[in-house]
């Protein structure tokens, strides 16, 4: 990247640089190739926020640095906690003003002491989304732009940098929030490339997740990428004309396809696909739609994931009532699908992808509309 000559321009975020461009920026920069590894480790490892606190860094190099990139993508302009504690959502600003969503989700390890406690982060990929489904809150936006990589991984690194003085620490990341990750595939796997790299963040690969309403391109490209992350697939329904009115591109790419998609995804990379259905109140919760689903993925080494929907003003769904979501799980089960109701993170900090962010806008807009009162 030439950050050269940047004047009066945004700088890029320094999480924007890749490997060897951060190596070549170090070197035109007149200091040797290793200090890229060592700013590396306090931009990815640390809970350094400023080029200030590189203690091991030239303080020349620090000052170069600063003046050709910005140390984080991301503004943070409101950070809520749910009341449980264990769910963070932040919304921050981009140099362009517009604004995203991340959140943080805390599993504390089982009141009977199995399991074990992690934290994962849900990072955006775009701002707004240009798929539209009929119940999501970031779909209601429309799409403003795709992220940067920078502007995507700069959403792990701030919860990554909390958890480091907040146990657990972070080590899974799944694109889920705002926006369509196979539609910004570069940026997306870019991000995912650092987070993974020993020499950046060092995550485990098989700790990140791509999540997708079905863009069969990008998932092409997926299942032929040499960075093994996992599959998440956004199903909803498992009938062709309920997924057409739920997730507008399945008309473009039906089930038939999506379903001979994910099943080559398993073949070339033998591993489990996740998917995500979104139970709404008569809308796709009956039992004879749970034996559909069963149906569908036979045949495939699947999770089902599902997500009691969250509702959203001016969206005229309403989630399950919990007998109905019962009887679904049970039907998926007695047919030997792994299966689980993913826990109902932050319902009081709207922790459906999109919702605090239309909040937040709504109640600057308010803000703006009054007039000030000088004292
Ligand atoms: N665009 C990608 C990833 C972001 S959406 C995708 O669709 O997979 C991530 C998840 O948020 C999707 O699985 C979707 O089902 C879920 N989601 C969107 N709106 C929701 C709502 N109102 N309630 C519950 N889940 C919702
Ligand atoms: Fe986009 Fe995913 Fe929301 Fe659908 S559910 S509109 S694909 S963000």
């Amino acid at each position: 990247m030439n950050t050269a000559g940047l004047a009066g321009a945004v700088k890029p975020p320094i999480t924007d640089l890749s490997r060897e461009q951060l190596r070549v920026l170090v070197q035109e920069l007149g200091q040797p190739a290793y200090r890229a590894d060592q700013v590396a480790a306090w931009v990815y490892r640390s809970t350094a926020t400023s080029f200030d606190e590189m203690s091991n860094v030239p303080k020349s190099l620090r000052q170069a640095l600063a003046e050709r990139c910005r140390f984080a993508a991301l503004e943070l302009q409101t950070e809520l906690l749910s009341t449980d504690g264990e769910t963070r959502k932040a919304v921050s600003s981009l140099p362009d003003g517009e604004l995203i969503e991340s959140v943080l989700m805390r599993y504390p390890q089982r009141w009977d002491g199995t399991g074990h406690e992690r934290a994962t982060v849900c990072a955006s990929t775009q701002v707004g989304c240009p798929v539209k489904c009929t119940f999501c809150a970031t779909g209601l936006m429309g799409f403003t732009r795709n992220l940067s990589a920078g502007e995507i991984l700069d959403q792990a690194l701030h919860f990554l940098r909390w958890s480091r003085e907040h146990p657990p620490i972070v080590r899974n990341v799944v694109f889920m929030g705002m926006g369509e990750p196979l539609f910004n595939y570069d940026a997306t796997m870019a991000a995912a490339e650092r987070l993974v790299d020993p020499e950046f963040a060092g995550l485990g690969v098989h700790r990140l997740t791509v999540s997708t309403s079905g863009w069969l391109p990008g998932l092409v490209r997926l299942t032929e990428d040499p960075l093994e992350v996992r599959l998440a697939v956004s199903l909803h329904a498992p009938t062709d004309d309920l997924r057409n009115q739920l997730v507008p591109l399945n008309r473009r790419y039906p089930l038939r396809d999506l379903m001979a998609a994910c099943r080559e995804y398993q073949r070339k990379t033998g591993r489990r696909v996740t998917f995500e259905y979104t139970l709404m109140d008569g809308v796709n919760d009956s039992p004879a739609l749970a034996r559909a689903l069963v149906a569908l993925l036979r045949g495939l080494d699947v999770h089902v994931n599902l997500i009691p929907m969250n509702p959203v003003a001016g969206i005229p769904f309403a989630p399950s009532p919990a007998p109905a979501v019962d009887a679904f799980h049970d039907i998926l089960r007695e047919h030997g699908i792994i299966c689980t109701v993913r826990r109902e993170m932050g319902r009081d900090i709207k922790a459906a992808c999109g919702q605090l962010k239309t909040e937040f806008e709504r109640q600057r807009r308010r803000a703006a509309a009054v007039p000030a009162v000088s004292a």
